[in-house]
């Protein structure tokens, strides 16, 4: 199906702008997704229409906003073909989430001299977690290396099991290179051996069809601002048998059952993980973010963002020191990039006087920025919106950068 992209482009307000007197091409999507007129209004509508602190009220809007939370939970259940919505706990986001696992999978799961395997493309939140657990607990990590093209090693992973390994947990999809990583096969050897996977989502909702069920993964996070939905809400999903033996990760109000000074009892799930007055207002702008990107359909998003890639791609190749980072034959739409020794730095901001956003830097990937042996990269990710007029601006403005820097 092909889909109409300028009507997509009218459902974002914040894309009919100028930067710099230019008109604004927006390729920073792994970073934050913009979000839809749909998202904005069902957040606009909390706040016009139904906002009261959720559950135990007994007045109109509390219920009303109740079951406005809870439909949301339903709806990223279905979304990512989860058994129960009871296994999809909201939370700040991927980074939340993981510490979560970190916290609570490690105080019941992980003892000192275990070990918890990583890969060396991760982002910091999927590395630093598991390194304080390091230096509180005493378990080990150790780190799936990755070839020249940006693909894991899956080779010296079946090396690297031993009985301490307790955890594997991956990206789906790299954000600084774009590699989609064969996470079903992964799944499956770890299970062989009893090992639980935990895959950091964050760059995959929005690029491709997610059913955990199929995947048997027994966690999956991810952000909802880049699945153009609201910051400050994420999600867990774990299984319930891993998620009924865990600790709770905060204490206070909704994660109980009853409290009295002699002793505390948990709530049960999901509420035991959701202490606080939670997001409500985010979670109901991420469900109409599902709503969006189902109504258009994850497959068809991805399909042409696939297009997106391979025509950036050519065309990018074509620019005289082009350096491209991330060459995987399973890609998503992420192009990292360097130019001659052009600091990215330089790249990024004169690109930005064009009226073209893309960031630079290490991208919260540090230990993959060693392996290259660079500082950083310049990265252009693309969404939905995106077109292929905005891809030619990209190359035309590396080429200016380029002839300016000799
Ligand atoms: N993992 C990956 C692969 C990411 O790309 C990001 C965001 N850049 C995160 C984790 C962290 O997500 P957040 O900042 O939304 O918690």
């Amino acid at each position: 199906m092909s889909l109409d992209i300028q009507k997509i482009r009218n459902d974002f307000p914040i894309l009919d702008q100028q930067v710099h007197g230019k008109p604004l091409a927006y390729l920073d999507n792994a970073a934050t997704t913009q979000k839809p007129r749909q998202v904005i209004d069902a957040v606009n509508d909390v706040y016009t229409k139904y906002n009261s602190n959720i559950h135990r009220g007994v007045h109109h809007l509390s219920n009303v906003c109740t079951q406005a939370f809870e439909d949301a939970r339903v709806k990223v259940q279905k979304f990512i073909n989860a058994e129960h919505s009871h296994e999809v706990i909201f939370t700040r986001g991927t980074t939340e989430s993981v510490n979560l696992i970190a916290h609570s999978f490690g105080d019941v799961f992980l003892k000192e001299g275990d070990e918890v395997i990583v890969s060396q493309l991760e982002h910091h939140s999927n590395i630093v977690p598991w390194q304080m657990l390091e230096q509180r607990k005493g378990i080990s990590l150790n780190v799936i290396p990755i070839n020249d093209k940006g693909e894991l090693m899956l080779e010296e992973l079946d090396e690297m099991f031993t009985e301490k390994t307790k955890l594997v947990a991956l990206a789906h999809i790299s954000n600084a290179l774009g590699t989609i990583n064969p996470i079903k096969t992964i799944i499956d050897k770890c299970h062989q051996r009893d090992i639980p996977v935990m895959i950091d989502g964050a760059q995959a909702v929005q690029h491709v069809s997610v059913d955990v069920q199929a995947l048997d993964c027994d966690f999956y996070v991810f952000s909802g601002h880049k699945l153009y939905g609201p910051t400050g809400i994420g999600i867990l999903y774990g299984k319930e048998k891993w998620l009924d033996q865990m600790t709770p990760y905060q204490g206070g109000g909704e994660m109980i059952q009853t409290v009295s000074f002699e002793g505390t009892t948990f709530n049960e799930l999901p509420f035991k993980f959701e202490a606080g007055t939670p997001d409500y207002s985010g979670a109901i702008g991420l469900a109409a973010a599902i709503d969006y990107v189902t109504h258009i359909g994850v497959d068809n998003i991805a399909a042409y963002e696939h297009e997106l890639l391979v025509y950036g791609t050519d065309k990018l190749e074509t620019i005289p020191q082009m350096n491209i980072y991330g060459t995987a034959a399973e890609k998503a739409s992420v192009i990292s990039f360097l130019v001659g020794n052009i600091h990215p730095y330089d790249m990024g901001m004169m690109l930005d006087k064009m009226g073209i956003a893309v960031r630079t830097g290490h991208h919260c990937a540090q230990p993959l920025m060693q392996r290259y042996n660079i500082p950083g990269t310049v990265r252009a990710s693309f969404a939905v919106y995106n077109t292929r007029e905005e891809i030619d601006r990209l190359v035309e403005g590396i080429l200016k950068v380029s002839q300016l820097f000799g």
